[in-house]
């Protein structure tokens, strides 16, 4: 482990804040160190570093991960709902299109911003980094 990744989880505010909290300040958006500024610049984009604690968030490679849990999750959610309502209500397809295209869309923009939260948090919490190779 380097110096600098043993440095990202260690708080401004003392002691580091437990799994569930950071999980709950990644969901909303805040940092993980401070859980009081905001994460992101953008929709997705993110701060070089907090506005009220000062946390560099270079560290922060939140990579495909969001991407590819808001595909798996709203595929499940949608391809579920879609078979659930056929096979009871039988509606046409039609209407099928006006349910689940509308939620294909809205879904997965509603879920991407708290799911790169929630990884970024973690990657804060767990010391994840980008895997390296030392020669002692
Ligand atoms: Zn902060």
């Amino acid at each position: 482990m380097t110096s600098t990744s043993s440095k990202a989880a260690k708080s401004h505010a003392g002691a580091p804040a437990s799994t569930g909290l950071t999980i709950w300040r990644g969901l909303r958006g805040r940092c993980p160190d401070c859980g009081e500024g905001s994460l992101f610049t953008g929709f997705l984009d993110l701060k070089k570093s907090c506005d009220v604690c000062g946390r560099d968030f270079s560290f922060a490679d939140a990579g495909d991960g969001p991407a590819i849990f808001v595909m798996i999750i709203t595929g499940f959610i949608i391809v579920g709902a879609a078979l659930f309502v056929e096979l009871v209500y039988q509606p046409p397809y039609w209407l099928h299109a006006l349910l689940w295209g509308p939620l294909a869309i809205i879904l997965p923009i509603g879920m991407l911003r708290p799911l790169k939260g929630l990884l970024v948090a973690l990657q804060f919490r767990h010391e994840a980094a980008e895997g390296k190779l030392h020669k002692d």
